[in-house]
């Protein structure tokens, strides 16, 4: 298993265009601070801020025509977690920056409106209709769908897809994983993100280390 991104970060949210805690600004302040070389700002779909209640702040336009990273030499890119909709592959993925630099897919309780024990068909259609749009399949393994995910289908078909999956440090840290599943996903990935879902600065600072600590005490990495 190879990790892709060693030296970036590439999923994150702000306050200024889903539900972070932190602007776009002060992300990417902390970003130079960790001592990463690249970092993907990817803010929830539009269908997951309605179900809740996360009302649009700011034009998409400020940061697709204005914003400049003024504070370090961080490459920030803008992208989207887009969302896993319904058992039949359909994605949402316009988001309020409507930007789509780097396109996470991940399936979320009540934004995915699908049977839940169908959520493997709507991963592996999804992958079929959208793959090349799609650059990373975000936290496969959370507990939300931990039961009914048949991980081993899902890896088989990103890995014929060649689109990666992360490691979700947010989610390994706070308790969120099934970890049966992501040990079994972590034993048949080809190549995965390592990534902190990051919604507040100490997200930033602490979870993918944490991340790499595991992978390496578990022997997925030397
Ligand atoms: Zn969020
Ligand atoms: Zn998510």
């Amino acid at each position: 298993m190879r990790i892709i991104n060693p030296y970036s970060d590439m999923h994150s949210h702000t306050f200024t265009y889903s539900d972070g805690l932190n602007s776009v600004d002060e992300m990417v302040i902390m970003a130079g601070r960790t001592g990463i070389r690249k970092f993907a700002i990817t803010d929830h779909s539009i269908s997951h801020l309605r179900q809740h209640d996360i009302e649009k702040k700011t034009s998409a336009s400020c940061v697709r025509f204005r914003w400049k990273n003024i504070h370090n030499d961080v490459k920030v890119i803008f992208g989207v977690e887009a969302d896993l909709i319904s058992e039949n592959g359909r994605v949402d993925f316009l988001n309020y920056s409507k930007t789509r630099d780097f396109v996470i897919l991940s399936a979320h309780r009540h934004v995915y409106q699908g049977d839940p024990e169908k959520i493997t068909e709507g991963y592996i259609k999804a992958l079929e209709r959208h793959h090349e749009e799609i650059d990373c399949i975000g936290h496969l393994c959370a507990n939300y769908f931990g039961k009914e995910v048949n991980v081993e289908r899902v890896v088989d078909a990103a890995n014929h897809f060649n689109v990666p999956v992360e490691l979700n440090c947010a989610n390994l840290a706070f308790g969120k994983t099934n970890m049966e599943k992501l040990n079994q996903m972590l034993g048949m990935v080809d190549r995965i993100y390592v990534n902190s879902d990051s919604h507040t600065l100490y997200d930033m600072m602490y979870l993918r280390i944490e991340g790499l600590k595991f992978l390496r005490e578990k022997g997925y990495v030397e």
